[in-house]
């Protein structure tokens, strides 16, 4: 009570006023946090956090709340800790058993014992189900689901994703901040962030407009589908620049992405690196060789390379799929139509061989 007392208001014109709280604003701009009755009239001071001056008994609960939310917080933490510990235990178990009986049948099969092998072969079966059809695992397949909740518990784990979920409530938040600076009238601090939250809305906006400008090409919808495309760049003048660092992120995630790697090769396009977007259409078409839609960025690539035979070729595998892809079909008009331009050129300086040339194109 004593030192109390002798916490009075530094103010000169408070002078003796005893303090009554804290200001527990955390972006205050007040040089300092205590203050007095006066101080809590005064318009000059903790102007934007008014609200936020708090009495010393509102402290005291303050703080017993916030003391039963981490012990809250703590428990929860523990239970989760404990369930997890049991599943790790059990999962633990259940793939030492497998390898256990693997290193058995093994043994078997060395020995050529192959009535054994065939008392065991249940495991076999299960292990080549999940293994090649996934998806068509129920029940019944002991080994697959065990095996599939172990995948599952470790996802769930991931931290990489659970990093991802946080960046999208990140989003969401913003905004919230926002509206809470806005209740501060802190007009300046308020437009910052919310400038900050557009550009990161126009970003995601920008990537919807060309990914559904994507589908509706492939779609054969190719003139909605470019002004689809226009409009996202408009939107985004960084469009190509964030698709790149877009899509390396989800790399990092997936390298197989077939998509994504298409759409990289769209963004490397842009950048006039030509053979890394052919590159990318490549790994796409190494598993996937009828992929028309990396065959159609392939050849486009190869067209602004001006290779223009090779961006025949290319676009002609995607036709043999789809004789009636719109977009193939004027890659193919525009690809022939410069291949004849040049062999015109050609033909002026080097006629002898242009016949030669033409005879085996086009045989
Ligand atoms: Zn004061
Ligand atoms: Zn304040």
């Amino acid at each position: 009570m004593k030192q109390q007392k002798q916490f009075t208001c530094q103010d000169i014109e408070h002078e003796g006023e005893d303090i009554q709280g804290f200001c527990l604003n955390l972006g205050c701009q007040d040089s300092k946090p205590q203050f007095c009755l006066q101080c809590g009239v005064d318009p000059m001071k903790h102007s934007n956090c008014k609200k936020d001056l708090k009495g010393f008994g509102y402290i005291s609960s303050f703080i017993t709340k916030f003391n039963q939310n981490i012990l809250d917080l703590t428990t929860q933490l523990d239970k989760s800790f404990v369930q997890v510990k049991q599943k790790y235990e059990e999962f633990s178990k259940q793939l030492e058993k497998i390898k256990l009986q693997l290193l058995k049948i093994s043994q078997y099969l060395n020995q050529q014992d192959y009535n054994q092998m065939k008392e065991n072969l249940q495991l076999i079966k299960e292990g080549y189900q999940y293994l090649n059809n996934q998806e068509e695992i129920k029940k019944q397949n002991q080994i697959g689901t065990q095996l599939i909740n172990i995948k599952q518990m470790i996802e769930a784990w991931d931290l990489n994703k659970i990093q991802q979920q946080t960046q999208y409530i990140d989003h969401q938040s913003i905004l919230q901040q926002g509206l809470q600076l806005l209740n501060q009238q802190k007009w300046q601090q308020a437009n910052e962030l919310l400038i900050k939250n557009i550009k990161n809305l126009e970003k995601q906006l920008s990537f919807a407009k060309f990914f559904q400008s994507i589908s509706l090409i492939e779609m054969n919808q190719t003139g909605i589908g470019i002004n689809m495309r226009d409009q996202a760049k408009k939107i985004n003048s960084n469009l190509f620049k964030d698709l790149l660092d877009y899509s390396d992120q989800e790399l990092k995630q997936n390298p197989q992405n077939a998509f994504i790697l298409i759409a990289k090769s769209y963004a490397l396009n842009d950048e006039k690196q030509f053979q890394l977007a052919i590159q990318q259409c490549d790994k796409v078409l190494l598993e996937e060789p009828q992929n028309i839609h990396a065959l159609y960025r392939k050849c486009f690539s190869l067209f602004d390379l001006k290779e223009y035979e090779q961006a025949i070729q290319c676009i002609d595998k995607a036709l043999i799929s789809n004789s009636k892809y719109s977009i193939g079909l004027s890659m193919k008009g525009v690809s022939l139509e410069k291949l004849q331009f040049c062999l015109f050129f050609f033909n002026k300086q080097q006629k002898p061989i242009l016949n030669q040339f033409f005879s085996l194109l086009f045989t």
